[in-house]
Protein backbone atom coordinates (compact mmCIF):
# COMPACT_ATOMS: atom_id res chain seq x y z
CA UNK A 1 0.00 0.00 0.00
CA UNK A 2 1.15 3.42 -1.18
CA UNK A 3 2.11 6.05 2.02
CA UNK A 4 -0.33 9.05 1.43
CA UNK A 5 1.03 12.15 2.22
CA UNK A 6 -0.11 12.98 5.35
CA UNK A 7 0.91 9.44 6.69
CA UNK A 8 4.22 10.35 5.69
CA UNK A 9 4.88 13.32 7.58
CA UNK A 10 3.30 11.91 10.58
CA UNK A 11 5.71 8.92 9.97
CA UNK A 12 8.74 11.95 10.14
CA UNK A 13 7.50 13.44 13.19
CA UNK A 14 7.09 10.57 15.24
CA UNK A 15 10.60 9.90 14.56
CA UNK A 16 11.77 12.90 15.36
CA UNK A 17 12.68 12.84 19.30
CA UNK A 18 14.43 9.91 19.01
CA UNK A 19 16.82 11.81 16.78
CA UNK A 20 16.87 15.22 18.19
CA UNK A 21 17.67 13.13 21.48
CA UNK A 22 20.62 11.60 20.20
CA UNK A 23 21.73 14.84 19.08
CA UNK A 24 22.21 16.35 22.46
CA UNK A 25 21.74 19.44 23.90
CA UNK A 26 24.01 21.69 21.74
CA UNK A 27 21.49 23.81 19.85
CA UNK A 28 23.26 23.77 16.70
CA UNK A 29 23.71 19.81 16.61
CA UNK A 30 19.73 19.56 17.55
CA UNK A 31 19.38 22.09 14.48
CA UNK A 32 21.42 19.97 11.74
CA UNK A 33 19.97 16.86 13.09
CA UNK A 34 16.18 18.33 12.64
CA UNK A 35 17.33 19.36 9.03
CA UNK A 36 19.28 16.45 8.14
CA UNK A 37 16.19 13.94 8.76
CA UNK A 38 13.40 16.29 7.07
CA UNK A 39 15.87 16.14 4.34
CA UNK A 40 16.77 12.37 4.30
CA UNK A 41 12.89 11.97 4.66
CA UNK A 42 12.34 13.98 1.37
CA UNK A 43 10.40 16.69 3.17
CA UNK A 44 12.91 19.70 2.69
CA UNK A 45 12.57 22.19 0.20
CA UNK A 46 8.86 22.14 -1.46
CA UNK A 47 9.03 23.55 -4.64
CA UNK A 48 12.72 23.34 -5.33
CA UNK A 49 13.50 21.32 -8.49
CA UNK A 50 14.64 17.88 -6.94
CA UNK A 51 18.29 18.75 -9.09
CA UNK A 52 18.91 20.87 -6.27
CA UNK A 53 17.53 18.64 -3.79
CA UNK A 54 14.40 19.80 -3.75
CA UNK A 55 10.63 18.10 -4.31
CA UNK A 56 8.07 19.12 -6.23
CA UNK A 57 5.13 16.67 -5.32
CA UNK A 58 2.67 16.87 -4.26
CA UNK A 59 1.99 20.31 -5.83
CA UNK A 60 0.29 22.05 -2.41
CA UNK A 61 2.95 19.61 -0.71
CA UNK A 62 4.69 22.89 1.18
CA UNK A 63 1.43 24.23 2.09
CA UNK A 64 0.31 20.54 3.53
CA UNK A 65 3.14 20.54 5.33
CA UNK A 66 3.26 23.70 7.03
CA UNK A 67 -0.91 22.43 8.44
CA UNK A 68 0.64 19.23 9.31
CA UNK A 69 3.57 20.21 10.99
CA UNK A 70 1.93 23.22 13.05
CA UNK A 71 2.99 23.04 16.67
CA UNK A 72 5.96 20.37 15.83
CA UNK A 73 8.85 22.20 14.47
CA UNK A 74 11.65 22.44 16.68
CA UNK A 75 12.67 25.94 17.68
CA UNK A 76 15.75 25.45 16.01
CA UNK A 77 14.66 25.38 13.27
CA UNK A 78 14.75 29.28 12.94
CA UNK A 79 19.08 28.74 12.49
CA UNK A 80 18.75 28.15 9.20
CA UNK A 81 16.59 30.93 7.93
CA UNK A 82 18.90 33.18 6.17
CA UNK A 83 19.64 30.11 4.21
CA UNK A 84 16.18 28.66 3.37
CA UNK A 85 14.07 32.00 2.94
CA UNK A 86 16.78 34.67 1.84
CA UNK A 87 20.13 32.86 0.09
CA UNK A 88 18.41 29.91 -1.84
CA UNK A 89 15.64 31.77 -3.60
CA UNK A 90 17.96 34.21 -4.29
CA UNK A 91 20.56 31.54 -5.79
CA UNK A 92 17.81 30.19 -7.85
CA UNK A 93 16.79 33.58 -9.51
CA UNK A 94 20.79 34.69 -9.65
CA UNK A 95 22.91 31.76 -9.03
CA UNK A 96 24.53 29.47 -11.91
CA UNK A 97 23.77 26.24 -13.06
CA UNK A 98 26.98 25.24 -10.54
CA UNK A 99 26.26 27.53 -7.62
CA UNK A 100 22.53 26.37 -7.30
CA UNK A 101 24.23 22.81 -7.35
CA UNK A 102 27.29 23.63 -4.81
CA UNK A 103 25.32 25.07 -2.44
CA UNK A 104 21.27 24.51 -2.09
CA UNK A 105 20.90 20.84 -1.49
CA UNK A 106 23.65 21.34 1.25
CA UNK A 107 21.54 24.65 2.78
CA UNK A 108 17.86 22.43 2.80
CA UNK A 109 19.80 19.66 4.52
CA UNK A 110 21.26 21.88 6.90
CA UNK A 111 24.64 21.14 6.38
CA UNK A 112 25.62 24.88 5.61
CA UNK A 113 24.00 27.58 7.95
CA UNK A 114 24.22 30.93 6.33
CA UNK A 115 24.76 34.94 7.81
CA UNK A 116 23.78 37.93 6.06
CA UNK A 117 27.25 40.18 5.01
CA UNK A 118 25.60 43.22 4.56
CA UNK A 119 25.32 45.81 6.58
CA UNK A 120 28.50 47.65 7.76
CA UNK A 121 29.53 50.83 10.32
CA UNK A 122 28.76 53.09 7.39
CA UNK A 123 25.83 51.33 5.60
CA UNK A 124 22.80 50.55 7.30
CA UNK A 125 19.74 52.14 5.55
CA UNK A 126 22.43 53.65 3.01
CA UNK A 127 23.72 50.07 1.68
CA UNK A 128 24.85 51.63 -1.41
CA UNK A 129 27.63 53.41 0.65
CA UNK A 130 29.21 50.43 1.60
CA UNK A 131 32.90 50.03 1.38
CA UNK A 132 34.46 46.46 2.25
CA UNK A 133 36.02 45.40 -0.94
CA UNK A 134 37.06 42.36 -3.03
CA UNK A 135 40.12 42.40 -5.46
CA UNK A 136 40.24 40.03 -8.17
CA UNK A 137 43.62 37.76 -7.47
CA UNK A 138 44.01 35.01 -10.02
CA UNK A 139 41.11 32.78 -9.30
CA UNK A 140 40.14 34.32 -5.87
CA UNK A 141 38.69 37.33 -4.91
CA UNK A 142 40.85 38.94 -1.62
CA UNK A 143 38.22 40.60 0.79
CA UNK A 144 38.88 43.40 3.40
CA UNK A 145 36.85 45.07 5.21
CA UNK A 146 34.17 45.15 7.96
CA UNK A 147 30.26 44.10 8.57
CA UNK A 148 28.51 44.35 11.39
CA UNK A 149 25.05 43.14 13.05
CA UNK A 150 25.77 39.76 11.15
CA UNK A 151 22.96 37.41 13.09
CA UNK A 152 24.07 33.94 13.43
CA UNK A 153 27.71 34.66 11.95
CA UNK A 154 29.26 33.10 15.34
CA UNK A 155 28.16 29.32 13.69
CA UNK A 156 27.58 30.06 9.99
CA UNK A 157 29.74 27.79 7.41
CA UNK A 158 28.91 30.71 4.51
CA UNK A 159 27.60 34.41 4.27
CA UNK A 160 25.65 36.23 1.64
CA UNK A 161 28.22 38.82 0.95
CA UNK A 162 27.99 42.10 -0.67
CA UNK A 163 31.58 44.20 -1.72
CA UNK A 164 32.46 46.69 -3.98
CA UNK A 165 34.49 45.19 -6.97
CA UNK A 166 34.24 48.49 -9.18
CA UNK A 167 35.54 51.94 -8.61
CA UNK A 168 32.19 53.91 -8.90
CA UNK A 169 30.14 54.61 -5.69
CA UNK A 170 26.74 53.75 -5.15
CA UNK A 171 24.57 51.14 -6.52
CA UNK A 172 27.16 50.47 -9.16
CA UNK A 173 30.30 48.58 -9.04
CA UNK A 174 28.86 46.57 -5.87
CA UNK A 175 29.01 42.49 -6.43
CA UNK A 176 27.23 39.82 -4.62
CA UNK A 177 29.58 36.61 -3.58
CA UNK A 178 29.60 33.37 -1.44
CA UNK A 179 32.07 33.97 1.29
CA UNK A 180 33.45 30.73 3.44
CA UNK A 181 33.47 31.58 7.11
CA UNK A 182 36.01 29.14 8.45
CA UNK A 183 39.18 30.55 7.41
CA UNK A 184 42.15 32.83 8.71
CA UNK A 185 41.09 35.93 7.48
CA UNK A 186 37.48 36.03 8.92
CA UNK A 187 37.01 37.36 12.37
CA UNK A 188 34.13 37.40 14.13
CA UNK A 189 33.09 39.30 17.01
CA UNK A 190 29.61 39.15 19.15
CA UNK A 191 27.69 41.80 20.18
CA UNK A 192 25.97 41.69 23.27
CA UNK A 193 22.05 42.71 23.18
CA UNK A 194 20.01 44.38 26.00
CA UNK A 195 18.32 41.06 26.21
CA UNK A 196 21.89 39.96 27.22
CA UNK A 197 22.19 37.66 24.21
CA UNK A 198 25.07 37.70 21.46
CA UNK A 199 23.25 37.05 18.57
CA UNK A 200 24.73 39.24 16.41
CA UNK A 201 28.20 40.10 15.81
CA UNK A 202 30.78 42.01 13.99
CA UNK A 203 32.77 40.54 11.11
CA UNK A 204 36.14 41.75 9.67
CA UNK A 205 37.50 40.34 6.36
CA UNK A 206 41.36 40.48 6.58
CA UNK A 207 42.54 39.59 2.69
CA UNK A 208 39.68 36.88 3.21
CA UNK A 209 39.88 34.79 0.09
CA UNK A 210 36.12 33.88 -1.96
CA UNK A 211 36.61 31.50 -5.47
CA UNK A 212 36.36 33.28 -8.22
CA UNK A 213 33.29 31.80 -9.17
CA UNK A 214 31.24 32.13 -6.37
CA UNK A 215 29.96 35.33 -7.37
CA UNK A 216 25.89 35.50 -7.74
CA UNK A 217 24.58 37.00 -10.69
CA UNK A 218 27.11 39.65 -12.33
CA UNK A 219 30.46 41.30 -11.07
CA UNK A 220 29.73 44.82 -10.53
CA UNK A 221 25.36 43.89 -10.94
CA UNK A 222 25.27 42.73 -7.69
CA UNK A 223 22.46 45.40 -6.50
CA UNK A 224 19.64 43.88 -8.01
CA UNK A 225 20.15 40.57 -6.47
CA UNK A 226 21.30 42.02 -3.31
CA UNK A 227 17.40 44.32 -3.14
CA UNK A 228 15.20 41.07 -4.27
CA UNK A 229 17.03 39.24 -1.35
CA UNK A 230 15.67 41.80 1.10
CA UNK A 231 12.15 41.37 -0.10
CA UNK A 232 12.85 37.61 0.50
CA UNK A 233 13.58 38.74 3.86
CA UNK A 234 10.97 40.91 4.73
CA UNK A 235 8.65 38.61 3.74
CA UNK A 236 10.44 36.09 6.17
CA UNK A 237 10.97 38.36 9.06
CA UNK A 238 9.27 37.31 12.12
CA UNK A 239 6.70 35.39 10.35
CA UNK A 240 7.52 32.74 12.82
CA UNK A 241 5.54 29.73 13.80
CA UNK A 242 3.57 29.41 17.01
CA UNK A 243 3.74 25.55 18.23
CA UNK A 244 2.05 26.99 21.51
CA UNK A 245 5.78 26.45 23.04
CA UNK A 246 7.16 29.56 25.45
CA UNK A 247 10.55 30.52 23.94
CA UNK A 248 13.07 33.24 24.83
CA UNK A 249 14.13 33.28 21.41
CA UNK A 250 12.92 35.02 17.71
CA UNK A 251 11.57 37.84 16.44
CA UNK A 252 8.21 36.72 16.12
CA UNK A 253 4.96 38.97 18.12
CA UNK A 254 4.35 37.15 21.29
CA UNK A 255 1.14 34.74 20.82
CA UNK A 256 -2.31 36.44 21.33
CA UNK A 257 -2.97 33.03 23.61
CA UNK A 258 -0.37 33.64 25.75
CA UNK A 259 -1.18 37.43 26.56
CA UNK A 260 -4.85 36.31 27.60
CA UNK A 261 -3.50 33.64 29.65
CA UNK A 262 -1.39 35.98 31.47
CA UNK A 263 -4.43 38.43 31.80
CA UNK A 264 -5.63 35.31 33.66
CA UNK A 265 -3.51 34.49 35.71
CA UNK A 266 -2.97 38.38 36.59
CA UNK A 267 -6.43 39.07 37.37
CA UNK A 268 -6.37 42.01 34.71
CA UNK A 269 -9.37 40.13 32.22
CA UNK A 270 -12.25 42.65 33.99
CA UNK A 271 -10.17 45.71 33.50
CA UNK A 272 -11.54 47.76 30.52
CA UNK A 273 -8.51 49.34 29.49
CA UNK A 274 -6.71 45.58 29.07
CA UNK A 275 -9.70 44.21 27.70
CA UNK A 276 -9.30 46.97 24.79
CA UNK A 277 -5.64 46.37 24.19
CA UNK A 278 -6.01 42.36 24.08
CA UNK A 279 -8.79 42.76 21.16
CA UNK A 280 -6.43 44.70 19.68
CA UNK A 281 -4.00 42.78 19.95
CA UNK A 282 -6.02 39.88 18.87
CA UNK A 283 -7.42 42.03 15.83
CA UNK A 284 -3.16 42.20 14.77
CA UNK A 285 -3.14 38.55 14.63
CA UNK A 286 -5.73 38.12 12.42
CA UNK A 287 -4.63 40.98 10.36
CA UNK A 288 -0.87 39.52 10.23
CA UNK A 289 -2.07 36.28 9.35
CA UNK A 290 -4.19 37.42 6.34
CA UNK A 291 -1.42 39.53 5.15
CA UNK A 292 0.96 36.95 4.86
CA UNK A 293 -1.98 34.47 3.11
CA UNK A 294 -2.80 37.75 0.61
CA UNK A 295 0.95 38.43 -0.23
CA UNK A 296 0.74 41.55 -0.11
CA UNK A 297 3.91 44.11 -0.45
CA UNK A 298 6.96 42.86 1.50
CA UNK A 299 7.30 46.00 3.70
CA UNK A 300 3.40 46.05 4.62
CA UNK A 301 3.72 42.29 6.12
CA UNK A 302 7.15 43.44 7.67
CA UNK A 303 5.82 46.94 9.20
CA UNK A 304 2.25 45.25 10.55
CA UNK A 305 4.45 42.59 12.34
CA UNK A 306 6.92 45.36 13.66
CA UNK A 307 3.76 46.79 15.13
CA UNK A 308 2.19 43.73 16.05
CA UNK A 309 5.67 42.42 18.67
CA UNK A 310 6.03 45.98 20.15
CA UNK A 311 2.25 46.76 20.86
CA UNK A 312 2.11 42.81 22.67
CA UNK A 313 4.84 43.78 24.32
CA UNK A 314 4.03 46.83 25.79
CA UNK A 315 0.55 45.07 26.85
CA UNK A 316 2.61 42.49 29.09
CA UNK A 317 4.46 45.42 30.78
CA UNK A 318 0.97 46.95 31.55
CA UNK A 319 -0.39 43.96 33.00
CA UNK A 320 2.64 42.61 35.05
CA UNK A 321 5.44 45.27 35.10
CA UNK A 322 7.16 43.22 37.67
CA UNK A 323 7.94 40.65 35.05
CA UNK A 324 10.13 43.04 32.75
CA UNK A 325 12.50 42.47 35.39
CA UNK A 326 13.68 39.24 34.99
CA UNK A 327 14.53 37.84 37.93
CA UNK A 328 15.89 34.58 37.14
CA UNK A 329 12.84 32.04 36.49
CA UNK A 330 12.08 30.84 33.35
CA UNK A 331 9.00 32.94 33.52
CA UNK A 332 10.32 35.80 33.93
CA UNK A 333 13.25 35.37 31.53
CA UNK A 334 10.28 34.43 28.54
CA UNK A 335 8.21 37.45 29.20
CA UNK A 336 11.38 39.72 29.59
CA UNK A 337 13.28 38.34 26.57
CA UNK A 338 10.10 39.26 24.56
CA UNK A 339 9.60 42.49 25.98
CA UNK A 340 13.35 43.86 25.34
CA UNK A 341 13.29 42.11 21.92
CA UNK A 342 10.55 43.48 20.57
CA UNK A 343 12.15 46.59 18.96
CA UNK A 344 14.45 45.18 17.34
CA UNK A 345 12.40 44.33 14.44
CA UNK A 346 11.86 48.01 13.94
CA UNK A 347 15.35 47.96 12.86
CA UNK A 348 16.70 44.53 11.72
CA UNK A 349 15.37 43.90 7.59
CA UNK A 350 15.46 47.60 7.17
CA UNK A 351 13.91 50.23 9.67
CA UNK A 352 10.28 51.46 9.46
CA UNK A 353 11.32 54.75 7.79
CA UNK A 354 12.85 52.59 5.26
CA UNK A 355 10.28 50.54 5.01
CA UNK A 356 7.65 53.48 4.63
CA UNK A 357 10.12 55.00 2.03
CA UNK A 358 9.99 51.78 0.06
CA UNK A 359 5.92 51.96 -0.09
CA UNK A 360 5.63 55.71 -0.44
CA UNK A 361 8.18 55.13 -3.32
CA UNK A 362 7.73 52.03 -4.83
CA UNK A 363 3.79 50.70 -4.24
CA UNK A 364 2.25 54.61 -4.11
CA UNK A 365 4.48 56.23 -6.51
CA UNK A 366 5.18 59.51 -4.99
CA UNK A 367 8.07 61.23 -5.48
CA UNK A 368 11.74 60.02 -4.82
CA UNK A 369 13.02 61.47 -1.70
CA UNK A 370 15.79 63.89 -2.14
CA UNK A 371 19.35 62.40 -2.45
CA UNK A 372 21.87 63.93 0.06
CA UNK A 373 25.25 63.38 -2.24
CA UNK A 374 23.31 64.77 -5.62
CA UNK A 375 25.08 67.96 -6.68
CA UNK A 376 23.21 70.85 -6.05
CA UNK A 377 21.98 72.41 -9.06
CA UNK A 378 23.06 76.09 -9.85
CA UNK A 379 20.45 78.63 -9.66
CA UNK A 380 21.60 80.36 -12.86
C1 LIG B 1 18.24 42.29 15.35
C2 LIG B 1 18.98 42.76 14.15
C3 LIG B 1 19.55 41.82 13.30
C4 LIG B 1 20.26 42.23 12.19
N1 LIG B 1 20.84 41.28 11.39
C5 LIG B 1 21.56 41.66 10.33
C6 LIG B 1 22.24 40.68 9.53
O1 LIG B 1 22.17 39.48 9.79
N2 LIG B 1 22.98 41.11 8.49
C7 LIG B 1 23.09 42.42 8.16
O2 LIG B 1 23.75 42.72 7.18
N3 LIG B 1 22.47 43.38 8.91
C8 LIG B 1 21.73 43.04 9.99
N4 LIG B 1 21.11 43.99 10.77
C9 LIG B 1 21.33 45.41 10.47
C10 LIG B 1 20.12 46.15 9.94
O3 LIG B 1 19.85 45.80 8.61
C11 LIG B 1 20.42 47.64 10.11
O4 LIG B 1 20.43 47.90 11.50
C12 LIG B 1 19.40 48.52 9.43
O5 LIG B 1 19.47 48.40 8.04
C13 LIG B 1 19.61 50.00 9.83
O6 LIG B 1 20.92 50.40 9.61
P1 LIG B 1 21.74 51.16 10.75
O7 LIG B 1 21.64 50.36 12.01
O8 LIG B 1 23.08 51.48 10.23
O9 LIG B 1 20.93 52.52 11.02
P2 LIG B 1 20.96 53.84 10.14
O10 LIG B 1 20.84 53.51 8.71
O11 LIG B 1 22.15 54.65 10.57
O12 LIG B 1 19.63 54.57 10.60
C14 LIG B 1 19.53 55.33 11.80
C15 LIG B 1 18.13 55.95 11.85
O13 LIG B 1 17.97 56.87 10.74
C16 LIG B 1 16.79 56.51 9.99
N5 LIG B 1 17.03 56.74 8.56
C17 LIG B 1 18.15 56.41 7.86
N6 LIG B 1 18.00 56.74 6.56
C18 LIG B 1 16.74 57.27 6.43
C19 LIG B 1 15.99 57.78 5.32
N7 LIG B 1 16.51 57.80 4.10
N8 LIG B 1 14.72 58.23 5.56
C20 LIG B 1 14.20 58.21 6.81
N9 LIG B 1 14.88 57.74 7.90
C21 LIG B 1 16.11 57.27 7.72
C22 LIG B 1 16.60 55.04 10.25
O14 LIG B 1 15.25 54.65 10.03
C23 LIG B 1 17.01 54.91 11.71
O15 LIG B 1 15.95 55.27 12.56
C24 LIG B 1 20.40 43.61 11.90
C25 LIG B 1 19.84 44.55 12.77
C26 LIG B 1 19.14 44.14 13.88
C27 LIG B 1 18.53 45.18 14.79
Amino acid sequence: MTETFAEEVEHFFRGLPVILDAAGEDEIARARAWRKSLSDTGLAGFGIPTEYGGRLTPADGARQLQKLAQGRVPPEESTFGIGLHMAVPTLLQYGSEELKKRFIPAALSGEEIWCQLYSEPGAGSDLPSLSTRAVLDGDEWVVNGQKVWTSGAQHSDLGILLVRTGEEAGKSGITMMVMPMHQPGVEVRPLRQMTGDAEFNEVFFSDARVPRDWVVGEINDGWRAATQLLAHERTSLGAGSDDGVRKASGSAALPFHFLRSLAEQSDCREDIHIRQELARAYSGEMIMSWLTRRKTHPSIGKLWRTRQARHCASIVATMRPQLIAHEGSDEDLFWNYHFLNSPRMSLGGGTDEIQRNTLGERALGLPREPDPQAPVKSKD
